[in-house]
């Protein structure tokens, strides 16, 4: 069966942290094989969301949280069609890069040549087939940051969420890899969410941004719509600002 245009749709999703309001009646949608930006200050609830998604915070109240046509509101991470990369990659450094790629198809017990096959086949994407063999601590960032995607990649996740996974490069490296990434998430037809602080990052990359503020999605469009006609005095100074 065909995936359903729309691959994501969280209505009304509210989240405490005791007495604080980190996300205030936040809705939002994505469709298949869009790039979406969640973009916004330090604090703004980015991460909070984006890991409601993955599952692995339960929110105070959501009337719907609908991925790939089910209800997953009371599923857990790990029965969840979607996979996660963080800024600081959460490999194993005792496996080798290919261990690493593998290590989520051996969870799920796929048959030992299907899951080499489908590791080699995916470092072959990030371009990193020569470094199959290699230990995880002889890697650059970048390098690392690849095997960390091929490895959330091969479990073929229905999303793909990012949370500020360039933030530990230099600025050299993080503008390449925007470019990598976005070549990826383009051939793989794969919807991505992808948080940021950087307003440069989310319009180079982005089909469409959301930008936060306090706990609320602020105002959402297209790149172009969110630089040329920012709605208020925050989206303004943000988008406009130099980082
Ligand atoms: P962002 O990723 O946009 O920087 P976060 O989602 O990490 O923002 O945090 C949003 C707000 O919620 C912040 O004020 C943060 O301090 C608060 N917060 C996040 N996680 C927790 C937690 N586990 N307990 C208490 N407060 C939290
Ligand atoms: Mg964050």
């Amino acid at each position: 069966t065909p995936r359903p245009a729309r691959i994501l749709e969280v209505d009304h999703l509210f989240h405490s942290f005791g007495d604080f309001t980190a996300l205030n009646d936040v809705s939002l949608s994505a469709n298949s094989s869009e790039f979406v930006t969640l973009l916004g200050p330090s604090g703004s609830g980015k991460s909070t969301l984006l890991r409601i998604l993955a599952g692995l915070e339960l929110p105070t109240k959501v009337d719907a949280l609908i991925l790939d046509g089910h209800d997953v509101s009371d599923v857990p991470a790990n029965r969840r069609n979607v996979a996660t990369v963080f800024q600081h990659y959460g490999l194993f450094p005792h496996l080798n890069v290919l261990e690493n790629v593998e290590y989520g198809l051996r969870v799920r017990k796929v048959p030992k040549a299907e899951r080499r096959e489908r590791a080699l086949r995916m470092l072959d994407q990030v371009q990193l087939s020569d470094f199959a063999h290699r230990s995880i601590a002889k890697l650059s960032g970048g390098q690392k940051q690849r095997v960390a995607l091929a490895r959330s990649l091969v479990l073929e996740p229905v999303i793909l969420l990012l949370d500020e996974p360039l933030g530990a490069l230099d600025e050299k490296l993080r503008i390449d890899m925007q470019v990598e990434l976005l070549q990826l998430q383009r051939s793989l037809g794969m919807t991505f969410i992808y948080v940021t602080h950087s307003q440069e990052e989310a319009l180079t990359m982005s089909d469409r941004i959301l930008l936060m503020n306090q706990g609320r999605i602020v105002q959402e469009g297209t790149p172009e719509e969110m630089f040329d006609r920012p709605a208020s005095r925050f989206a303004a100074s943000f988008m406009g600002m130099e980082n």
